[in-house]
């Protein structure tokens, strides 16, 4: 009998796989990349900032911390490069906005906000619009998540089953789970914002969002590790290529890329840029974000082997690592799951 095993093959599924992996827990994922979209077209940013109050994000401190610590033990795994570590050139709109900026960064801001205002005159970015002044952004970065995905998937290989999950074949024994030959003392569900079709999880309060990404190429630009942003973001991801991104939408949960998506972007794109360039891909994707903003990860109340990890949202790149440690660190040393992200917290709304 083995320990788990995982549903899904995105974000969740993989960084899962790897804390498992770490710590000898013994599973199998069962996964279907083609079912969704979302981690595959996903810039991979973090941010610490939230830049509508120029506030610090939710544990923006510890969340960090641990990806850098996470992803770099992943590269190591796989023997491959994921992070790019970045800063984010923020313009500034009016006087206000650069004043408040220079506060915070002297007070509980500091290690994320570059004291220093820079003057945009001195045109160190080319054929950007960057208002008169600009702020830096420090300890951002991205991962290059296809690369870890394909990656993880080569290496876990033995471990994985490509197969779309039958949840009609899991049955439930007095000591963990069958499903089809597979004998497992706990299964944990990532699918995603298609736990809608979960018969066991389907309550739980995701409000998916479609979100579309373009990825153009110019000579025009010059920046480099940087990620600019200006109500929507782009950033460098190869030689003379570029992401942009990105849109909301909450009507439509499919991954096709739409005319209004494409059109949305471009002109977030020109009040960002000012040069030629060649779009040489549209993509789309669902994002898992719940109700409350918080990601939904623990125990189902009356299946005691079943667990889902679910609820990323827009933030899934920074709160996967931190939050998959404490699952691990729940199942082995029985260390309570954070409050805010405990499945338990919908059982009265779902199954008073
Ligand atoms: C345009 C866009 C830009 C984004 N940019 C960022 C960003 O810059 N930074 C950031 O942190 N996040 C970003 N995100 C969000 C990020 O993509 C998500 O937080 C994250 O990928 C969610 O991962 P997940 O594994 O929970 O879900 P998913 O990626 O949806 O993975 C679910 C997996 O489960 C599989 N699956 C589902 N049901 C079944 C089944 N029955 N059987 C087998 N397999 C199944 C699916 O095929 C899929 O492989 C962005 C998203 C979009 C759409």
């Amino acid at each position: 009998m083995i320990d788990f095993i995982i549903v899904g093959q995105g974000l969740a599924a993989n960084v899962l796989a790897h804390h498992f992996h770490q710590n000898s827990i013994r599973f199998k994922m069962i996964g279907n990349s083609k079912l969704s979209n979302c981690s595959n077209v996903a810039a991979g940013i973090w941010n610490p900032i939230v830049f509508k109050r120029l506030t610090k994000s939710w544990m923006a401190d510890e969340l960090i911390s641990e990806l850098n610590i996470f992803y770099s033990a992943c590269e190591k795994t796989l023997n491959t490069s994921l992070i790019t570590q970045r800063q984010i050139i923020k313009p500034f709109v009016e006087d206000q906005e650069k004043n408040l900026w220079l506060k915070k960064s002297q007070q509980n801001l500091g290690a994320f906000l570059n004291p220093f205002i820079n003057d945009s005159h001195h045109l160190d970015f080319k054929n950007c619009y960057l208002n008169d002044y600009y702020g830096l952004v420090e300890n951002c970065g991205n991962l290059d998540l296809v690369a870890f995905i394909k990656k993880s998937d080569e290496f876990f290989k033995h471990d994985i089953i490509s197969q779309t999950f039958d949840y009609s074949n899991l049955k439930m024994e007095e000591d963990g789970i069958i499903f089809k030959t597979i004998k497992a003392k706990h299964i944990i569900f990532c699918e995603g914002h298609l736990v809608k079709h979960n018969p066991f999880f389907n309550w739980i309060p995701l409000k998916p969002a479609k979100g579309e990404i373009i990825t153009i190429q110019t000579n025009e630009l010059n920046f480099k590790n940087k990620i600019l942003n200006k109500n929507g973001f782009i950033m460098d991801v190869a030689d003379q290529t570029y992401k942009v991104g990105a849109t909301y939408a909450w009507d439509d949960s499919t991954d096709q890329p739409t005319n209004k998506g494409l059109l949305e972007l471009k002109e977030k794109l020109k009040k960002i840029i000012g040069c030629n360039y060649q779009l040489i891909n549209h993509q789309a994707g669902v994002r898992p974000s719940s109700a409350d903003r918080r990601p939904i990860i623990g125990q189902h109340p009356k299946y005691k082997n079943l667990y889902v990890f679910n609820g990323l949202g827009t933030k899934g790149v920074m709160l996967a690592p931190y939050f998959g440690k404490n699952f691990v660190n729940f199942c082995l040393n029985k260390q309570a799951l954070h409050p805010d992200i405990n499945v338990n917290r919908f059982y009265d709304s779902h199954f008073a």
